[in-house]
């Protein structure tokens, strides 16, 4: 029997969290279904698990990885021999570990399953292409890294999944710094693609359960998308779970160089997609970003086309504590103090790109994102109130 020479990615139908007996049969079905782990995987691995934890948010928000899920792979690796597992991620927030650790759920898991759980924070300096980048220290401790990203969608890079993970194996807030560097989507969808390619995942869960449409990937909605991706590799998982919002591989700059680069494989045709869930997925349709449409303006009017269309964060004065922590997540200085002194605002506009930072930082979910529509509507609603006032 000949093999088949394509990539296969499992998408298997979830429907909820809620028993964990079945969140671990699906998921190692998912895992199975994908061809099972690679053959590096033996009982003496040390593992790393990288869940999505951008926020110190409650995993309704879906804006990180369901604990559930990474429950379910820590239980798969024992199944399979596997003892030495540790969790771990750096978000670019400036909340304290302990925050997020509880908020996510992180912390309850790893008491209960006994996983070591690491913050990101220990920095080893890398020469890429000439340039210095900051790794995590202790990634070549591990034999084996399974990433297992939230599926969403990103302002900058549409999507954020599999290959957008990698990102956060570069500790803290150096993050935050880089989008200053690279402050349009192309370049900083070549900046993380060669993150991403500096140490590739092993094995690959995306949870897409509860997935994130609109204003991702921290600000928009979560929305029941009920499926499990799994595959060896990361960029076919993106290519695969990018139909999710209608998209095509094609559609998403940071797959496209990913493959141009040689790190994975998104031509469908190379692509096997396999399990119950590949007709759900591909009758979903759920809610881009916003700035979907800014996409397609040429490069050098990026900033130009998000300063008129005035897509950018609103920081909202009921919710604001005027704590500061946005304006020191703003590597373009966006963020300060109104002249009267009283509060934060995104002032200097025209500097924003639209990195989420402030958004990811903001511990009072105080920022969101505001468009052309939503400012109409504001002025409306205050004409209606002055109207209502009168009458
Ligand atoms: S928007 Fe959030 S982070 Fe910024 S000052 Fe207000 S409460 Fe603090
Ligand atoms: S205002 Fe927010 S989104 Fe804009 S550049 Fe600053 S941190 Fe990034």
């Amino acid at each position: 029997m000949v093999e088949s020479s394509k990539i296969k990615v499992s998408i298997i139908k979830m429907d909820d969290y809620n028993d964990s007996t079945v969140t671990a049969q699906k998921v190692a079905e998912a895992i199975d279904a994908a061809g099972g782990l690679p053959e590096k995987f033996c009982p003496s691995t040390k593992v790393l698990i990288k869940p999505n934890m951008l926020t110190a948010k409650t995993p309704e928000f879906a804006a990180t990885t369901h604990p559930e899920i990474v429950r379910a792979i820590i239980k798969y690796l024992r199944n399979f021999g596997i003892t030495d597992i540790t969790v771990g991620d750096s978000p670019a927030g400036t909340f304290s570990w302990d925050e997020l650790w509880d908020k996510t759920g992180f912390a309850k898991l790893a008491e209960e399953e006994k996983v070591k759980l690491i913050p990101f924070e220990n920095v080893k300096r890398l020469n890429v292409n000439n340039m210095t980048i900051p790794m995590l220290r202790e990634l070549d401790d591990f034999d084996a890294v399974i990433s297992v990203p939230k599926l969403k969608t990103h302002m900058l890079t549409k999507i954020t999944g599999a290959v957008k993970n990698s990102y956060g194996l570069m500790p803290g807030n150096a993050k935050s710094n880089f989008h200053g560097d690279y402050p349009s989507p192309r370049k900083m969808a070549t900046f993380i693609a060669q993150i991403f390619g500096i140490r590739k995942p092993d094995f690959i869960v995306m949870d897409a359960v509860f997935s994130m449409e609109g204003e991702g990937p921290s600000s928009g909605e979560p929305v029941n998308t009920g499926l499990l991706f799994a595959g060896i590799d990361a960029a076919a998982v993106d290519a695969c779970a990018c139909a999710a919002y209608g998209y095509t591989p094609l559609d998403i700059p940071l797959l496209v160089i990913v493959g141009k680069l040689g790190y994975g494989v998104i031509d469908m045709d190379k692509i096997e997609m396999t399990g119950d869930g590949v007709q759900k997925l591909m009758a979903l349709n759920a809610k881009k970003s916003i700035s979907d449409m800014l996409h397609r303006f040429p490069e050098p009017i990026f900033k130009l086309s998000t300063y008129f269309l005035s897509c950018r964060p609103y920081i909202m004065p009921e919710k604001c504590r005027n704590c500061g922590l946005c304006a020191e997540a703003c590597s373009q200085k966006a963020i300060c103090k109104a002249k009267n002194n009283k509060r934060f605002t995104v002032k200097n506009r025209g500097r924003c790109i639209l990195c989420m930072c402030c958004v990811e930082s903001c511990p009072f979910h105080a920022i969101k994102l505001i468009n052309p529509g939503m400012k109409l509507k504001r002025i409306f609603d205050f004409i209606k109130g002055l109207f209502h006032k009168t009458t």
